[in-house]
């Protein structure tokens, strides 16, 4: 099911590999019928990570980059969508020669050669390929044919992981096997026995019901693993090294490496371990609630972001989630709550709902020298409330928001004028790496070190360069341009103890073993300000 940890489940697999020293690379696969998560409500799917060459992911992509340390591409993700389009354009210019274009094998064969071109891309020794979805469901039949196809081809090559989930229902207080017992039943039914079992679960499975769906399974005792809840995702990889993960698999896969080099996982777990004094960092987002549950998981790099600042300067973070709509409806609540932070992130997001609060925290954060730092929206926004409260224009907007604004400060790029005009909206913003030049001297230039740097974007609309001088006259400072200057990608003000915002998300680059300079250096003015 999904939530269960597929994704950390296989992003820790891959770094033990790659700890043993071969190359590896990661595949998300996605069921659904979108081409890619990009049109997706943040409810539906949570964050939409975005890759360098620009292709709009599932959040399980972060993972894989951040527990891997490398940095994946548009060949590292696929959606039933994506795979239908292909085969039925292929169709449509007669590449089929012809003949009848069915789902099996036309769907599974074209699943396969992009696992293959993934695979080769990276050069990769081990390929991981995660399924989403749940075993028995029809929607991800064809990647299940597609596995089938290709253990037929080379049965010594392929393995099967299954990441069950066992519950331990507090009535009887006991972990139940049966469910994980059906699953592999229903595998077997589409022609796969897992050669592993992944026994997610509150608890630890003990040795009897290892033995028990061993048996019932057909797995050695060896291959049922234990993944209880851990602190941290980033135990995982240890606790699987304890359970032999990585030895079974290249055991299993033929394959002949050194132990795993574990220093930078071990160094990491003792860092998290020694942070214990807080740090208070509040998101002000937009946040969505199902039903009684509210999700905060369209943030997820955001928050892997503060964790690896944090851990790094010896904090332990205290995250707040903050919905702006409360400080719009309660604004008493606004100054009390900032008050208590070390540090304030607005991060992306898209519309109108919400907006008012967050341009009051804004306001309220860079008039009070609270730490800020702005992400994409965050910095449009931040454009927006320096444009009303420093330079007094209190019709100042995007025009995302309000089109016939007489200051829009934020406003369409030109590139995406004719893309709305005709509904093209899928995969068409303003996507994945672009360089952007510093302002020597600025506090950017002196948290990143270097001048030219290189992030990762997502949007539509930018600063409207009209603006900019009297903006920076009034004291909000474009500290990193595009390289032909038009673009502003930064803006910070100078008098302020932190206040940086960027057009791109530095979220999406963030590493558990080196963190992103801005939010590194949002961390230490967080840090400060704590000590007040
Ligand atoms: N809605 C804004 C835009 O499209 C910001 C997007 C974002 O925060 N990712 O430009």
């Amino acid at each position: 099911m999904s939530g269960v940890g597929k994704g950390v489940a296989t992003a820790s697999i891959g770094a033990l590999l790659k700890a043993r020293g071969l190359k590896v690379t990661a595949i998300k696969v996605d069921p659904y019928l979108n081409v890619d998560p990009g049109t997706m409500n943040p409810i539906e799917h949570g964050e939409v990570f975005v890759t360098t060459d620009g292709l709009e992911t599932d959040q399980d992509l972060g993972n894989y980059e951040r527990f891997l340390d490398e940095d994946l591409g548009h060949l590292s993700c696929m959606t039933s969508g994506s795979v239908y389009l292909s085969v039925i354009m292929r169709e449509r210019s007669l590449g089929y020669g012809g003949k009848t274009v069915e789902a099996v094998p036309h769907i599974p064969l074209e699943i396969i050669g992009r696992i293959r071109a993934a695979a080769d891309l990276a050069d990769a020794d081990v390929t991981l390929v995660e399924v989403g979805g749940t075993v028995g469901e029809y929607q991800n039949i064809m990647f299940l044919e597609a596995c089938r196809m290709m253990h037929l081809e080379a049965p010594k090559d392929v393995l099967v992981v299954l990441v069950s989930y066992l519950p331990v229902p507090n009535s009887i207080g006991e972990m139940k096997t049966k469910p994980t017992q059906y699953a592999v039943r229903t595998l077997n039914g589409v022609g796969l026995q897992p050669n592993m079992i992944i026994c997610r679960s509150t608890h630890t499975i003990d040795a009897p019901r290892k033995r028990k769906l061993s048996v019932n399974c057909n797995v050695a005792t060896e291959d049922v693993i234990a993944a209880p809840d851990v602190g941290s995702i980033y135990e995982v990889p240890a606790f699987f090294r304890k359970e032999h993960v990585d030895e079974r698999i290249v055991m299993k896969l033929g394959l002949r490496t050194r132990p795993p080099r574990m220093k930078p996982w071990k160094d990491l777990l003792t860092r998290i371990g020694k942070s214990r004094k807080l740090v208070r960092i509040g998101v002000v987002g937009k946040y969505f609630s199902t039903g009684d549950f509210v999700l905060t998981d369209s943030y997820l790099s955001v928050l892997e972001a503060i964790k690896h600042a944090a851990w790094f300067v010896g904090r332990k973070p205290e995250i707040v989630w903050l919905n702006s709509e409360d400080f719009e409806s309660r604004p008493a609540t606004l100054a009390k709550t900032l008050r208590s932070l070390d540090g304030v992130i607005i991060p992306g997001g898209f519309g109108t709902r919400g907006i008012e609060g967050k341009l009051a925290a804004i306001k309220y954060v860079r008039e009070k020298s609270i730490p800020y730092l702005g992400l994409c929206y965050g910095m449009q926004l931040a454009t927006v409330e320096a444009a009303r409260n420093l330079l007094g224009w209190k019709d100042a907007n995007t025009t995302e928001i309000a089109p016939k604004t007489k200051h829009p400060v934020i406003h369409l790029m030109d590139e995406q004028e004719g893309k709305m005009k005709d509904k093209d909206y899928g995969g068409t913003m303003r996507l994945g790496s672009y360089p952007c030049v510093l302002k020597k001297g600025s506090l950017a230039h002196r948290l990143y070190g270097r001048v030219t740097i290189s992030e990762r974007h997502r949007h539509r609309y930018e600063a409207n360069p009209i603006f900019r001088e009297e903006l920076e006259k009034a004291g909000l400072v474009v500290s990193g341009v595009s390289p032909d200057g038009k673009l502003a990608e930064i803006v910070e003000i100078q008098k302020h103890p932190f206040f940086v915002a960027s057009q791109f998300h530095p979220e999406f680059l963030t590493r558990p073993f080196h963190p992103h300079p801005l939010f590194l250096g949002f961390m230490k003015a967080a840090v400060k300000r704590g000590r007040r």
